[in-house]
């Protein structure tokens, strides 16, 4: 089967990027959010990011012309009817994420793929609720989505090899560099990424470094681009605090757990950039 229609449902950071690389890649992209500012607001930021590439000389008018016309907003979920290729990019909440897609088996084409953006939730458990399991798969963008190279694309148990090399082929199309890796709590990305930043803050708390100097140790000694604590503070300390969780329940092994200062600051409301605080501070 080829891919031209593609329904991005979810129209958040994650979606809009996503709608953004699909359209540039061709694809007529169908965006889906609940509420019509949302939708809007999606396909205000695809702007924003179209005029700077103008600004920086990547990019034409005539090409954000086409790459917009290539969009089309819609809060109806039904207009998602007739595409061929689901990706869904909604809040991390296995319930609704679970309530969507089966709404979306009954409404789409019996040979439509679906595939989630989720960070930690299993695929093989969204894909349970729907009749096509094989056609079910995790493509696992990274933020922002139009700069990072990656698709972690999530095989489930029941996924069938044609969809993996299907959204393989496709993610290439897009400009990405696929990586094929099977289903498990946090994948490959979140289990390595998270401890990580889960050690550092135990490093914090027994004193064993200040944040700067851990943060820097990770950053001169090891190349990373970011220190765990910075990194963590973008992200969200309360996402990383949901992962762990995943991680810990989904193993059943103490190595998983959550620092307790981790628990603590998100207790506080220090949940990093957005609201000023996390492990350093963003209120100047
Ligand atoms: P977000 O909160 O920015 O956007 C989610 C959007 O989904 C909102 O606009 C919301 O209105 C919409 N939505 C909720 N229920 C919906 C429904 N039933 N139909 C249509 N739209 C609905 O969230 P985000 O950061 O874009 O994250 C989306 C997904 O991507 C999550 O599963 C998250 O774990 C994953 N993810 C996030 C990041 C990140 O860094 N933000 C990275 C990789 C993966």
């Amino acid at each position: 089967m080829i891919i031209k229609k593609i329904g991005v449902v979810g129209a958040g950071q994650m979606g809009h990027g996503i709608a953004l690389v699909a359209a540039k890649a061709g694809f007529s992209v169908i965006l889906r959010d609940i509420k019509d500012e949302f939708v809007k607001n999606g396909i205000s930021h695809i702007e924003r990011f179209l005029d700077k590439s103008i600004e920086k000389g990547k990019m034409t008018i005539n090409e954000k012309k086409k790459i917009l016309s290539n969009i089309k907003g819609t809060t109806k979920l039904m207009d998602l009817k007739d595409v061929d290729l689901v990706i869904e990019a909604i809040f991390e909440n296995i319930k609704i994420k679970k309530e969507l897609f089966e709404e979306l088996d009954k409404i789409c084409k019996k040979d439509t793929y679906f595939a989630s953006n989720t960070s930690t939730i299993p695929i093989t458990d969204l894909a349970s609720v729907t009749k096509r399991p094989d056609k079910f798969i995790g493509m696992h963008f990274m933020n922002p989505v139009p700069l990072m190279k990656l698709i972690e694309v999530i095989r489930g148990l029941r996924t069938s090899d044609k969809t993996a090399k299907l959204i393989i082929d496709l993610s290439e199309k897009m400009d990405k560099i696929p990586v094929d890796v099977n289903d498990g709590p946090g994948f490959v990305s979140n289990r390595v990424l998270i401890p990580m930043i889960n050690e550092a803050i135990f490093c914090l708390m027994d004193g064993t470094g200040t944040a700067e100097n851990i943060d820097n140790v990770m950053k001169l000694g090891m190349n990373h681009p970011m220190g765990p604590l910075a990194l963590a503070d973008l992200i969200g300390l309360d996402v990383c605090l949901d992962i762990m969780n995943v991680l810990y329940e989904g193993f059943n092994d103490s190595k998983y757990r959550p620092c307790a200062l981790l628990k603590k600051m998100v207790q506080a409301g220090y949940l990093g950039r957005k609201t000023g605080k996390g492990f350093f501070d963003y209120s100047k």
